[in-house]
C-alpha cells in the first residue's frame, strides 16, 4: 500500500509543481539546534509575528519527536530565477512553496497518511497576511486565515535545508553559477512528513 500511496504523492508534487520531488528516511533530515537559534539572533524580522514562527513552534527537540513518529520524508523543491527569490516577487514565490506543501500533507492524509504535516520555508506572514496588521492565529481569535495554504516554517525547528537538498540527491548550492545574475537559478524547498 505506501508503494502505491508513495508513487502518487510523487506524481502529484510534480504535477503541482515541484520542480523535483523525493521520498526519503526520516533519519536523513539533520535538525540543528544552532540554526533554529538563527531566528532570533540576529532576529528575523518575522520573529514573532505569526503561528508558524518561533516563538509559537516548538522547535528543534518537537521537531526531533516528529521524525520519530513518521514512517517517509517527502521533500520537495522549487527552482525558479535568483532574482525573484531576492526581490520584491519574493513573498509570491514563498507563497507557492507554502501552498504545495499544503496540498500535498492533504492528498497524503487522503491517502493512508492521517497525520501527515507539510513544513514550508519562511514566514507565512509576508506571503499572506503582509496586508494585516497581525496573525490571526495568535489574536484571541486562533484561526489562521489560510488553514489550507499556510504551513509552519522549517527555519524555527532548525532543520538544515542545504543537508535535505543532498539527502535527497540533489545540490545544496543555493545559487547556480552563471555570470549574469538574470540567468542564475536557486531553489526554495520544503517537506512533508508522512505519518
Ligand atoms: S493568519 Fe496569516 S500570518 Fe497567521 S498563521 Fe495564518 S497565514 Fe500565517
Amino acid at each position: 500500500m505506501d508503494d502505491d500511496a508513495l508513487t502518487f504523492l510523487l506524481a502529484t508534487a510534480e504535477q503541482l509543481g515541484a520542480t523535483k520531488a523525493r521520498i526519503i528516511s526520516p533519519d536523513l533530515v539533520s535538525v540543528e539546534d544552532t540554526l533554529a537559534d538563527f531566528c532570533l539572533h540576529p532576529q528575523c524580522p518575522f520573529w514573532g509575528q505569526s503561528l508558524s514562527c518561533p516563538p509559537y513552534v516548538g522547535g528543534p527537540e518537537e521537531f526531533r519527536r516528529f521524525l520519530k513518529e513518521c514512517r517517509y520524508v517527502l521533500v520537495v523543491r522549487l527552482e525558479i530565477q535568483a532574482c525573484s527569490l531576492l526581490g520584491e516577487e519574493r513573498p509570491e514565490v514563498m507563497r507557492l512553496l507554502h501552498e504545495l506543501v499544503a496540498a500535498l500533507e492533504i492528498k497524503a492524509r487522503q491517502n493512508g497518511f492521517s497525520n501527515a504535516a507539510g513544513f514550508a520555508g519562511g514566514s507565512c506572514k509576508p506571503c499572506f497576511c503582509a496586508d494585516q496588521p497581525d496573525c490571526r492565529a495568535v489574536t484571541t481569535i486562533k484561526k489562521c486565515r489560510y488553514p489550507n495554504q499556510a504551513r509552519p516554517s522549517l527555519s524555527g525547528y532548525g532543520v538544515n535545508v542545504g543537508k535535505l537538498m543532498e539527502s535527497a540527491g540533489w545540490s545544496g548550492d543555493l545559487f547556480t553559477q552563471e555570470n549574469d545574475e538574470q540567468e542564475q537559478f536557486s531553489w526554495i524547498a520544503g517537506l512533508i512528513l508522512l505519518s
